[in-house]
């Protein structure tokens, strides 16, 4: 009759909410406002844990930390236009980093804005998404919610991993639609299990190895095939090289870890496997004069576009990682890898001797400190706290940080990634937090930041044990250049006398105060001990700090200077 079918429409919303629920989704990070207010509303009363940001990039981000923690999308709600933008940061960073999440967006008329006639944050943001997602779609009635929702899902998680976009109009928001159960998605990661001849070829290159190498990349941490991969870099008897990501997917300190003599395995490794990882900028691509003219390479990757992106692949797995690692362990076990002695005795030389310059500099007898002696009293803090996941962005306090912050466990470093991105800190820190219970250590350049500072007061209002600590040198890179030409500070200066620590106090936290390794250590300690927000402002000299990091091959005059 026709008051049964009315006690059984339900708006939109709520149709939202019963696909995200069918699927598993118990969290989602955003930030509120005309036409979503209520979408989240909704999803608390059904008992999801909204998480509501102060922007919307901070929170894409955060959803994008948690899709590649849990290996299930993390979903981000964002208002039209230019809250939708803001969002868009996070959308096109996790695409590039293969980190699923989905950005749901309210939107403004349909009608009104593809005549462009004004409406209230008018814009077409299907159109604007989709260059920056690996799928984009919108939902023009309600009955059609449970199904987009399902594809967004489904996309963002199967395969090569990615940023999907999810257009909600706010006409189908408010419309009522009769409620029918939604589509629950069956294996929406599917196994892809690699050829058997492709096991093949790629075994029979490694076992013409005299010096081979193992690379991890962070499609590796991703997989969660943390068993099978160690025990394959193990069978192989090869070092391995973790990209930054990937440390911790075997432990730091594992014997065959060639971290520390980078560059001689870079140049002499004579078969590369390419685990997760992609020959891009941060593997110098591939070329001479960082890699050997002659390495061959073999690469597990699940999308058949990475492969011959830089260098030729002589033997490319194409599958998921955790099957094609299983697949690969298998055909190792039957086979003769014998990597020449003295590989291993050169690597030996070469990390003792880094180990011993870089220890040097991290008890250097230096006032103000630089970067090197508060990451070493960070480091040691953390030794007792190897349960702490670690966030790390910014330029020198980013490169300096990876080099000396040894991690333990899988996927306990989140960082600035395939795009060397700033402003991505608190977002993955909250979501690390949230997501996993553990401690969160967020290591952060002043200047980095800034870009996503105020979710402090999110960090407070949640009373997540996150700890920032800014790096504060007062400065981008650096913070001593001088303006010759008028009374403002130079382009890279910040205020080297801010007093980070007053701000968390604003919102309750706990500010601590550091201008020597003694007290980053007792600050860091403390702050771990009670697991309540707080913030460490460390004191660096102004004076330290290259410009661009380790990336001064980017600049302009070393360019120049280059033959
Ligand atoms: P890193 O920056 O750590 O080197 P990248 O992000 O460049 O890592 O590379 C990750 C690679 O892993 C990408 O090419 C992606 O296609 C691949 N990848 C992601 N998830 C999986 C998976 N589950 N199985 C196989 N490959 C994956």
């Amino acid at each position: 009759t026709e008051t049964e079918s009315d006690s059984d429409s339900v708006d939109g919303n709520t149709l939202v909410v019963d696909a995200l629920a069918a699927n598993g989704v118990s969290t989602i990070y955003g930030v509120v406002g005309i036409p979503v207010t209520d979408l989240a509303r909704t999803a608390q009363e059904r008992g999801m844990r909204y998480l509501g940001f102060r922007n919307e990039q901070a929170a894409g981000h955060a959803a994008a930390a948690a899709g590649y923690l849990t290996g299930r999308p993390g979903i981000c709600l964002t208002v039209s236009a230019p809250g939708f933008l803001n969002g868009v940061v996070a959308l096109a960073n996790a695409t590039v980093n293969c980190f699923p999440m989905i950005q749901i967006s309210g939107s403004s008329d349909r009608a009104i804005v593809d005549l462009e006639q004004g409406d209230y944050e008018e814009l077409d943001q299907l159109t604007a998404a989709r260059p920056f997602a690996k799928a984009a779609y919108r939902v023009d009635s309600p009955e059609l919610i449970g199904v987009g929702v399902g594809r967004a899902i489904r996309a963002a998680v199967s395969g090569r991993p990615g940023g999907v976009y999810l257009d909600l109009p706010a006409d189908v928001l408010s419309a009522s639609a009769q409620r029918t159960p939604p589509p629950r998605i069956v294996d929406p990661s599917p196994r892809q299990i690699p050829a058997p001849e492709s096991v093949d070829r790629a075994v029979a290159l490694l076992e013409q190895a005299r010096r081979p190498l193992i690379v991890l990349g962070k499609g590796a941490a991703y997989a969660r095939a943390d068993a099978v991969i160690r025990e394959l870099v193990e069978a192989t008897g090869a070092p391995f090289l973790p990209m930054s990501m990937a440390k911790g997917l075997l432990p730091d300190d594992h014997p065959q870890s060639a971290a520390a003599a980078r560059s001689l395995v870079l140049a002499d490794a004579d078969v590369v496997v390419l685990v997760g990882a992609r020959l891009n900028w941060l593997l110098d691509h591939g070329r001479p004069p960082r890699w050997s003219a002659d390495a061959r390479f073999i690469q597990l990757d699940i999308c058949a576009a990475e492969f011959d992106s830089n260098r030729p692949i002589e033997a490319p797995v194409l599958g998921d990682i955790a099957s094609s690692a299983a697949a690969l362990l298998a055909a190792v076990r039957r086979s003769r890898i014998a990597p020449v002695p003295e590989w291993r005795e050169q690597i030996e030389a070469s990390k003792r001797a880094n180990v011993k310059r870089m220890d040097a500099q991290l008890h250097a007898d230096v006032h103000p400190m630089n970067f090197a002696v508060a990451l070493r009293a960070i480091r040691d803090v953390l030794d007792d706290h190897r349960d702490a996941i670690v966030v790390s962005e910014g330029a020198n306090t980013l490169d300096s940080a990876r080099n000396i912050i040894p991690i333990y466990a899988p996927r306990h470093r989140l960082d600035a990634g395939t795009w060397g991105v700033m402003g991505v800190g608190l977002g993955y820190a909250i979501a690390a937090a949230v997501e996993t219970g553990e401690p969160v250590v967020a290591i952060e350049g002043d200047s980095a930041f800034g870009f996503s500072g105020m979710e402090i007061e999110t960090v407070c209002r949640y009373k997540l044990p996150v700890v920032v600590i800014v790096f504060n040198n007062g400065g981008v890179y650096r913070g001593d250049e001088i303006n010759a030409h008028s009374d403002d500070p130079a382009p890279t200066v910040l205020l080297h006398s801010s007093r980070y620590d007053t701000l968390i106090e604003a919102f309750g936290g706990v500010g601590y105060h550091a201008e020597t390794p003694a007290h980053v250590a007792a600050a860091l300690r403390s702050a771990l001990t009670t697991a309540a927000p707080a913030l460490i402002d460390c004191v660096i000299d102004p004076a330290v700090g290259t410009e661009s990091g380790h990336l001064q091959k980017l600049n302009r005059l070393a360019r120049e200077e280059e033959p």
